[in-house]
């Protein structure tokens, strides 16, 4: 495979643009190695610009549930770009999104739009502190909530830390309400909640953790942080922005039956386009501006385009729940193939499958974590990816990423990655 084409244009946006990316994984860093440009999509693949074709894993992270190019959703868009990008006064879609979205979530009866994951997390915590006039928040170490200031936040060593920054830009002032508790440890919570001198305003989650690999919370751990914030009066936050749409139809909300007070989402809401959403318990949302003093704006939230495209695809969704069931079949059906070739090398290999949503680990234990996130051999992976990419296999740059299956993808999709997995397989054997 030749990637001559990809490796100039990536020297030369790399004179225009920091590290040659807009969003730093695209870089291949952790992985190593050119990124393919692409070209174009089309349904399960997508083609780069040295003619190199490959079936994508990835679906530009996440939003892209039907795939590249899907008719109802580029059809939905090009009405609506013909009726004008943008007004900035409302418009009737709003609304319909926004109903669609409530009559689906039991969680949410108002709900919000934006244009990210990152706005709409930075929204919610600022609504959160507002309605409980607390400054403190809880989030957990290896959970990505974007790239606002007060979640970027790194581990501090040992239990409850107070954050510090993760990135230079971010002054400590503004990190340090944010405590850090380990994934799937309630007791790490709870000493969160005694170190806190001036209140919790909310817990934030990942209920699907998607950014330290595919790590789901346990049941019970979730149901432990919705009793200390009703004990507490802290806020509890989904942060769906990944796994809204993706897990299920209701994301986590779907599988397990705890109430979050806030959730944001994300990705697929905008089926592609720009957009991110925050919505919850009516009294909170009331106290966003202009019906309460929680301030939050944006010029172009709430875009036409973006609404037309997100309400085509939760249309979809909805029309025909039964398209998670396929999707969990087909992911199963790769991470099963995955472990069988890992095993016909003697190479540790452990999966995980939420929905249209998988991972793996190159790992002899089940992950829980982040510290277990980050004990697995992230050289296999680096080995595995490029062998895989080689082979025409699309998948997340990084072992902390989640792979995402989509609508178009059919037995032989899985089957021909599978084949792929026992030679990249061989490769990581013959490499390491
Ligand atoms: C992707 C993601 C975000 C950030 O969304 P952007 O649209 O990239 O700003 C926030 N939270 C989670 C869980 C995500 O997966």
């Amino acid at each position: 495979m030749s990637y001559k084409k990809s490796q100039e244009a990536f020297k030369e946006a790399f004179r225009y643009i920091p590290g040659g990316v807009d969003s730093p994984v695209r870089a291949f860093g952790s992985v190593g190695g050119t990124p393919p440009f692409i070209a174009y999509g089309k349904g399960e693949k997508i083609y780069d610009i040295d003619g190199n074709e490959y079936i994508d894993f990835v679906q530009s992270w996440g939003p892209l549930i039907f795939g590249h190019c899907n008719s109802d959703i580029e059809e939905a868009v090009i009405d609506t770009v013909k009726k004008g990008l943008s007004f900035g006064a409302p418009t009737t879609i709003e609304t319909e999104l926004a109903k669609e979205i409530v009559e689906m979530f039991p969680s949410i009866d108002k709900v919000r739009f934006v244009n990210s994951g990152t706005e709409a997390v930075m929204s919610a915590i600022r609504l959160a502190r507002g309605y409980t006039n607390r400054d403190d928040i809880v989030k957990f170490k290896g959970c990505y909530h974007g790239h606002s200031d007060s979640l970027l936040v790194q581990a501090g060593s040992g239990a409850a830390t107070f954050g510090n920054p993760s990135s230079p830009g971010v002054p400590s002032d503004l990190t340090k309400h944010t405590l850090l508790a380990d994934y799937n440890d309630l007791e790490s919570v709870k000493r969160c909640f005694a170190d806190s001198i001036n209140g919790i305003a909310c817990v934030i989650v990942e209920p699907i953790a998607g950014n330290m690999g595919l790590v789901p919370a346990e049941r019970e751990f979730l149901e432990g942080l919705r009793e200390l914030c009703d004990a507490t009066g802290a806020l509890l936050i989904f942060d769906e922005v990944m796994s809204g749409f993706r897990a299920s139809l209701l994301g986590a909300q779907g599988i397990v039956d705890v109430r979050p007070d806030l959730v944001t989402l994300g990705k697929v809401i905008g089926g592609g386009m720009p957009v991110g959403a925050f919505g919850g318990r009516g009294d909170i949302m009331s106290m966003l501006s202009p019906e309460g003093p929680v301030y939050q704006a944006g010029t172009l939230s709430g875009n036409p385009v973006a609404m037309a495209a997100g309400l085509a695809s939760i249309r979809k969704l909805k029309a025909n729940p039964s398209i998670y069931v396929e999707m969990s079949r087909l992911a199963k059906r790769l991470t099963e193939g995955f472990e069988a070739a890992a095993k016909s090398e003697d190479i540790p290999l452990v999966t995980e499958v939420r929905g249209s949503m998988f991972g793996f680990f190159f790992s002899d234990k089940i992950v829980k974590n982040f510290d277990d996130a980050q004990s697995s051999d992230t050289k296999a992976f680096a080995i595995f990816h490029r062998a895989m990419l080689d082979r025409g296999i699309y998948l997340a740059c990084s072992a902390f990423e989640t792979g995402f299956i989509c609508e178009p993808m059919s037995d032989e999709t899985i089957d021909s990655a599978v084949r792929a997995a026992y030679e990249a397989m061989r490769e990581v054997q013959d490499k390491k």
